[in-house]
């Protein structure tokens, strides 16, 4: 009875240490990209162009970002795995045209990239290695072409003033998906399009509908600058 009862609880204690080592660290990811004219044109950046001069007009990656059901996200986790620009070689080139930095002083993007990492990348380090993380990030933006969704519907960057209703739809009718838009403001102070959100599962393979949207809001009417 004695052994019996030994085993059973080695087996017990094996199984929550199984689910212990499985158990997800986040629960999807938010993938974020931002239009490069309302981040440069906003009452409080202005922006800078990379080293290799100004980036397409397209919306361009800001990052991947592991979140929790509740609205909550990790940050910061691994201070043992930093940037290696070594181990994503292969991708800079594509990296540069697609995850471009508009901050100042101007780059090469790797500053940004770094952040991203650090930040947010390291939360996700046991799904996505870092060369896994960005080019799942590279295979997303490739694959939601939202401003071809945009200018299918009408919508384009041309300062002018659409419903964020319309900019909602066309974007859904464009990935399958309902994206959550944050705004920023010219200088102006008029309300515009700024980033938008999309959702991934925690194996960032597949876009899902958002378990919860960031907080925030824009108007009923926003601007899409030109660039
Ligand atoms: P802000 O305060 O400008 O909205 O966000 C600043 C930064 O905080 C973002 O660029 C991002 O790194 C992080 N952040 C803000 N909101 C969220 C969120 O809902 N989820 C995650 N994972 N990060 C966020
Ligand atoms: P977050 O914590 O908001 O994800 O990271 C934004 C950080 O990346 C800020 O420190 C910002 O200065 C830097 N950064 C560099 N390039 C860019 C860019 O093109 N867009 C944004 N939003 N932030 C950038």
């Amino acid at each position: 009875m004695k052994s019996k009862c030994f085993v059973l609880i080695n087996l017990l204690v094996l199984q929550y240490l199984v689910v212990l080592c499985v158990s997800q660290d986040f629960d999807f990811f938010y993938f974020v990209q931002q239009w490069p004219g309302s981040y440069c044109d906003s009452d409080k950046n202005s922006c800078c162009y990379p080293t290799t001069g100004k980036p397409a007009a397209d919306f361009g990656i800001h990052g991947l970002w592991p979140n929790y059901k509740d609205g909550s996200y990790p940050q910061n986790c691994d201070p043992n795995n930093p940037f290696n620009e070594s181990e994503v070689s292969d991708l800079i080139s594509s990296m540069r045209r697609n995850w471009p930095s508009l901050a100042c002083p101007s780059s090469n993007g790797e500053s940004f990239w770094s952040h991203e990492w650090v930040k947010h990348g390291t939360c996700s380090e046991s799904v996505l290695d870092q060369h896994s993380y960005f080019g799942t990030a590279l295979s997303l933006r490739q694959q939601t072409k939202l401003l071809q969704s945009l200018k299918s519907a009408g919508i384009n960057p041309d300062g002018g003033s659409y419903s964020l209703a319309n900019i909602k739809d066309a974007i859904k009718r464009g990935t399958g998906y309902t994206p959550w838009i944050e705004c920023n403001q010219d200088s102006s102070g008029n309300s515009q399009l700024y980033q938008v959100y999309l959702c991934v599962d925690s194996s960032g393979s597949n876009l899902i509908e958002c378990p919860v949207f960031p907080n925030g809001k824009c108007g009923s009417q926003i601007e899409f600058p030109t660039f």
